[in-house]
């Protein structure tokens, strides 16, 4: 949340549809009386729009988007927008205005330049603000890895691209990043360090692309879900065209004995927890 000035704000991406009317009530406050007058979104994933339908609702903002995704929002292509066949969920959303590589905002009383970002998304942008020296990274940089590298398991050159982000960030004089997941940090180049190792990991060994892509969709299905028995899961990775495409060329293993897998391995690292066959985050 970014106030721009006494009247009004602006919000940067807006969560998982089932959290909705918790991200009203949190930018509500957050607002402290100002109205939303404008909600923008880095990129097009279910854990960065969900919220976009129930905030256009409540207060009416306009929403700008990467000019990358205007097509697939307009003609929601559900494919291209990572959601049924990935087990993901969103409420349909009309927006107002794209936004491209080299944009300028103004947000906050600060004006930040919208920056071209490939690598977990081709089209998504990040957001600099030389003067508070501040990077909104969106997936594209945590303070430890990014995102699932999407377009390397449909064959685009993810790695690549993602290799030329991170130079392009690391060119940027940044005190501050506030990332898509996990809380804001500060060293930008232990951060970085991290983000180049992860990247190597993935060259090396192309198999972990695959396998990090269904850890992370299966804990962000869960995120949204609360809660999934392994069956439900089960289910998930045979009908969910993006689950069932990856099982066929890495672990090639029956749906039941997959979503085990899965489970075993998330709970022994401590990202979720089982009781009586029902999974959820660890808390
Ligand atoms: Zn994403």
């Amino acid at each position: 949340m970014l106030h721009d000035d006494a009247d009004s704000g602006t919000v940067i991406d807006t969560g998982y549809v089932s959290h909705g009317a918790q991200t009203v009530a949190l930018v509500r406050h957050a607002l402290e009386g100002r109205r939303l007058s404008r909600l923008v979104n880095t990129h097009c994933h279910s854990d960065h729009i969900g919220g976009n339908a129930a905030l256009a609702r409540a207060f009416g903002c306009t929403i700008t988007i990467p000019t990358g995704e205007a097509r697939n929002v307009t003609a929601w292509d559900t494919e291209a927008l990572h959601l049924d066949g990935f087990g993901q969920r969103c409420e349909r959303f009309a927006f107002d205005s794209t936004m491209t590589a080299g944009d300028r905002l103004t947000m906050g009383g600060f004006e930040w330049q919208a920056l071209a970002a490939p690598g977990h998304d081709m089209d998504s942008l990040v957001l600099y603000a030389p003067e508070p020296r501040l990077l909104i990274s969106a997936d594209a940089l945590w303070e430890n890895g990014f995102g699932v590298l999407f377009p390397e398991l449909y064959g685009e050159p993810g790695l690549d691209a993602t290799r030329a982000t991170l130079d392009r960030i690391a060119a940027l004089d940044v005190a501050t990043v506030i990332p898509g997941h996990g809380a804001i940090f500060s060293d930008v180049d232990a951060a970085l360090e991290r983000a180049y190792g992860r990247l190597d990991a993935f060259a090396r060994d192309p198999g972990r692309v695959t396998r990090n892509a269904f850890r992370a969709l299966i804990v962000f299905h869960l995120l949204d879900r609360q809660s999934a028995h392994v069956d439900e899961l089960a289910a998930l990775l045979e009908q969910a065209s993006f689950f069932a495409m990856l099982n066929a060329r890495s672990y090639r293993l029956e749906p039941g004995a997959l979503a085990q897998k899965l489970v075993t391995d998330l709970v022994a690292a401590g990202v979720l927890q089982v009781e009586a066959d029902v999974v959820r985050p660890a808390p």
